[in-house]
């Protein structure tokens, strides 16, 4: 019985119809890692490299952050990491990556932005990723992209170490979609990348202009305000004009009231906390694709978060 239950946990997830939704966990260390394989994640949607590189003196090395990388990546038992690049800045500081002191650190250098001014350490890092068995299995992601530029340089770094390497593999190389910038161009950035995963903790606080640590403003912050469905609906659209794959591995893929809003927007693979993998399942395996379209476009109808709110409140009842 146990082991019928482990396998049902395990189990790949489909909707009620048939349609195949991956259900990932966002992992910050190991042992999430090993939570998410017994909580049933297919795989790790979001890993946040920045536990190896916060509170110490000296970058991680290449093979401190293989060891870590590969660790994770065995404890997962050959499903698919998605390791994203490393996403500091101003605000979390790390002192052997000085960033001038700036007065609006979210619009500063921060995430793959930090890595491109500092290129030993992406370099460093994508040696690392490289560096994990089997090939492939370890997938990258660049975070807080704006323009297809950053894009390029991360890939033609890439490429050069896949060649010195010897890798001939193809390691898949995806985006974050955390900007308006990056929601607007999906369908540029999508001929380019090989999936997009929507960062909806930033993508909001960048759509409303609200900062997301901000208490004075947190009661306005709603993924599911209109404006951030409309950017979630474009990057979906310009992601399927180049056949590439959308997924969620902000907030909104863990709130159980956005899950078939998401779907029906064109979202094909959720990455979720660790703790909420089995509720995200479950209500996915209750769900229809064309129930669930239906909903996103009355959702997207709506004038405010709260009526949003209100609607899949209803839906769900
Ligand atoms: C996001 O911005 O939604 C995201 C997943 O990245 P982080 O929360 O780490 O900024
Ligand atoms: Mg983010």
């Amino acid at each position: 019985a146990l082991a019928a239950a482990r396998s049902a946990a395990g189990a790949a997830c489909h909707l009620a119809d048939g349609t195949r939704i991956e259900v990932f966990a966002n992992l910050a260390n190991r042992t999430d890692a090993e939570r998410a394989i017994a909580t049933g994640a297919e795989g790790c949607g979001l890993l946040r490299t920045e536990f190896l590189f916060l509170d110490r003196d000296t970058a991680p090395s290449v093979a401190e952050q293989t060891a870590e990388y590969q660790a994770i990546a065995d404890a997962l038992q050959g499903r698919p990491l998605i390791t994203r690049l490393l996403d500091i800045g101003g605000d979390k500081p790390a002192p052997y990556l000085p960033i001038a002191a700036e007065e609006n650190p979210a619009l500063g250098l921060r995430g793959i932005r930090v890595g491109l001014a500092h290129p030993q350490v992406l370099e460093d890092q994508l040696r690392a990723i490289l560096g994990v068995r089997p090939i492939g299995q370890a997938k990258i992601m660049v975070p807080m992209i704006a323009s297809i530029g950053e894009l390029r340089a991360v890939r033609a770094v890439l490429d050069r170490l896949c060649a010195e390497l010897g890798i001939g593999e193809k390691i898949e190389l995806g985006i974050m979609v955390e900007t308006p910038a990056a929601a607007a161009t999906a369908d540029l950035l999508a001929a380019e990348a090989d999936f997009l995963s929507i960062g909806t903790n930033d993508l909001t606080q960048y759509a409303l202009a609200m900062d997301r640590g901000n208490p004075a403003v947190a009661s306005g912050i709603d993924g599911l305000h209109p404006a951030v469905l409309r950017l979630i609906a474009d990057t979906c659209r310009g992601a399927a004009s180049q056949q590439r794959w959308v997924g969620v591995c902000g907030g909104l893929a863990s709130d159980p009231l956005a899950v078939p809003i998401l779907i029906g927007l064109g979202v094909t693979e959720l990455s979720a906390t660790v703790a909420i993998v089995p509720e995200v399942k479950a209500l996915l395996s209750g769900l229809t694709l064309d129930a669930a379209r239906a909903h996103a476009t009355a959702a997207l109808a709506c004038a405010t978060a709260a009526e949003v709110r209100r609607l899949a409140r209803e839906f769900q009842a």
